[in-house]
């Protein structure tokens, strides 16, 4: 092959030259090599690329001109075309006029008569910016694949086109299940159908739609997620695909609603225990007026019976004021080293015989847990309320059982345990029809009942809760609608200063030890302050009031009244009693004080503590308590 004018070969070995003929004029690149990967020709368009006129190459090296990352890939390929078939295509990065480069080459060995390669022609293209785009699209794919949320892409009718491998991870559907059984990933969760229709009436006119989707896994479990749907569309402005993001927000739902949850129990908590307080000091009138009766009517015995009824339903009061305080958590918590199995062989062994014949009880203890720190009272009201649930909920009989066991806070964390401490479980389980989540949602509340005209006061499972916090417990429950019901109580192991309850007697009708000293008594309440009086002055005391704690400093510090003891309401407007407390003990610090409350939270006992005042009486008291404590105030006074 001949030179022509319009295509001058360029000025190396003639037939060399010659072997690029075709590609004179290509604007692929061309070069021919020697072996050893010299330079034997090229055409233009390589020179072009590579920035030096065609007669510049003859005996440079080409290797010298690549990337060095790729210079072992590039030896290990040229020894592989010295084998048939003696051709291979391969991209490397160039050191080109316009920098690194791209290109990919398609080379071919060219060999003599004897079949031994002579030179190779490699032809050459710039593939840079394909390269970069295919790395671009990598990148994105990964992270698309790799994406902490989950990404579908579906057809705008809602058939998954693509999913990442977060959305079979969280729906715990397989790729096969999606595509093959064409599940509609984006009709699931809406709260209703009609949310659904206008999600689909959002995203067909195209616009963006976001929200929160409940949906279940394929196991079943629940999962809430945040979703973002967009229509994405082609040149035509139509819309091809729906782009949907779905994030996981399954844990932050469940904290949100413990946080409501607490909130709303607090909240309730305290309102009940402020009316609850009101009542304490209406039901100790209550109470003592009729005690007050009973001792000066004994000898009618209907006028008896009668009054016998008004104080067993002001007792009845009492208890459930008191139910409303614990689950308000307003009383203290009376802590003695117990057995828990003990308390429970107590309790079945009533149940045995109270419960139908129809519900069978099975205990599970483990024996291996001692005796540690609780309000034995308080923990058998809890276990009480959560039996008598369990047989109200089995109408038809079932099984109850109650199994304890021990379990590191550790593996409690969901439930925000101490992960130190190491708590005692006991489980009560029913086989009763379970609960809808509408009412699983409320049973603490108190007040809450679905046993309207049937004796349910909603009060049961509001002082389980109000119990199990004050012990620094924790509470989990398992049910569903005909799965029966468990009831998993967590509490702390580890001991607490023992803080012994205080012992009142329970005679029914007042009996006041007599005596004649003189008595202050300090009390807001009228009625109250008015049977304190009566009763004192019946019992021989001599005694004077003061209806308010100025009044009673008034008396304390300003007159020339003496007395032997002083008794202190705490809950007074303007002056309480815990600021008088302090001006007689240090005006008059041998003078005794018998403080009585409707109101002793940890904090005031803790002030009373303080200031080293150890008789205290809880409202409502039984005359009879009150007037013992008195006696025995006075009588210690006497002989110090
Ligand atoms: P009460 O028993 O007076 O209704 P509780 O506070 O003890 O009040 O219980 C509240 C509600 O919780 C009950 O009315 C009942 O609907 C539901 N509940 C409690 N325990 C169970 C149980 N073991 N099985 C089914 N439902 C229960
Ligand atoms: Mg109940």
């Amino acid at each position: 092959m001949r030179p022509t004018a319009a295509h001058p070969l360029p000025a190396v070995a003639a037939p060399a030259a010659d072997l690029l003929e075709p590609w004179a004029a290509s604007l692929e690149l061309a070069v021919l090599l020697d072996p050893e990967g010299r330079v034997l020709a090229v055409n233009r368009a390589f020179a072009r690329k590579f920035g030096q006129p065609v007669p510049a190459w003859g005996g440079r090296s080409f290797p010298a001109l690549l990337h060095p990352d790729d210079a072992d890939d590039w030896a290990e390929a040229a020894a592989r075309l010295k084998r048939p078939p003696y051709h291979i295509s391969r991209e490397h990065r160039w050191q080109t006029a316009q920098g690194w480069r791209w290109l990919a080459w398609e080379e071919t060995a060219l060999r003599d008569a004897a079949g031994e390669p002579f030179a190779v022609r490699a032809i050459g293209r710039d593939v840079t910016k394909h390269r970069l785009s295919e790395e671009h699209f990598r990148k994105i794919a990964q992270a698309v694949e790799q994406a902490p949320v989950s990404i579908v892409m579906t057809t705008p009718g809602g058939m998954a086109q693509y999913v990442n491998s977060r959305f079979t991870e969280v729906t715990g559907y397989t790729l096969e299940e999606i595509f093959e059984r064409g599940i509609p990933v984006l009709r699931e969760g809406h709260a209703s159908e009609t949310a659904y229709r206008q999600f689909c009436v959002i995203v067909a006119a195209g616009h963006k739609w976001t929200g929160e989707l409940h949906t279940r896994r394929k196991d079943g479990t629940e999962v809430w997620e945040f979703v973002q749907v967009s229509p994405i569309r082609n040149h035509l402005d139509e819309i091809t695909y729906l782009l949907c993001l779905r994030e996981d927000i399954t844990e932050r739902k469940v904290l949100e609603d413990q946080l409501r949850q607490a909130q709303k129990m607090e909240s309730i908590g305290t309102l009940a225990g402020g009316i609850a307080h009101d009542f304490n000091n209406i039901i100790a009138i209550i109470r003592g007026f009729t005690e007050l009766s009973l001792t000066v009517a004994p000898a009618d015995v209907r006028l008896t019976r009668y009054l016998g009824s008004v104080h067993d339903a002001a007792l009845r009061a009492s208890g459930l004021v008191s139910q409303i305080l614990t689950f308000s958590r307003k009383t203290e918590v009376a802590y003695r080293a117990v057995r828990l199995d003990e308390i429970i062989h107590e309790l079945m062994g009533m149940f045995a015989e109270t419960f139908p014949r129809a519900i069978e009880l099975r205990q599970e203890l483990d024996e291996s847990i001692e005796a540690f720190s609780v309000d034995p009272n308080q923990i058998r009201q809890v276990l009480m309320n959560l039996c008598v649930n369990a047989r109200d909920a089995m109408t038809e009989g079932g099984v109850l059982t109650i199994s304890t066991r021990r379990v590191p806070g550790a593996q409690l964390v969901a439930l925000k345990a101490d992960p130190e401490q190491e708590y005692a479980c006991i489980s009560l389980s029913d086989t009763g029809p379970g609960m809808e989540p509408e009412v699983r949602a409320r049973i603490f509340e108190p007040f809450f009942t679905t046993k309207q005209g049937h004796g349910g006061t909603g009060l049961g499972l509001a002082v389980v809760y109000g119990v199990v916090t004050n012990h620094h417990g924790l509470l989990d429950l398992e049910t569903a609608p005909g799965r029966g019901t468990t009831f998993h109580i967590y509490l702390p192991l580890k001991k607490r200063e023992d803080n012994p309850p205080q012992v009142f007697g329970d005679g029914r009708a007042a009996h006041i030890p007599p005596g004649r000293e003189r008595v202050l008594v300090v009390e807001d309440e009228l009625p109250l302050l008015e049977l304190l009086d009566t009763v004192l002055k019946k019992a021989g005391y001599q005694v004077r009031t003061a209806a308010n704690g100025a009044e009673a400093v008034e008396q304390i510090c300003g007159t020339s009244h003496e007395r032997d003891v002083v008794v202190l309401d705490l809950n007074m407007p303007r002056l309480g009693g815990i600021d008088v407390l302090k001006i007689i003990r240090q005006n008059h610090p041998g003078l005794p004080v018998l403080v009585v409350s409707g109101h002793l939270t940890p904090e005031i006992r803790a002030e009373l503590k303080e200031l080293g005042q150890e008789h205290v009486l809880e409202k409502p008291f039984e005359l009879s308590a009150f007037g013992q404590m008195l006696r025995s105030l006075l009588d210690a006074k006497q002989s110090a």
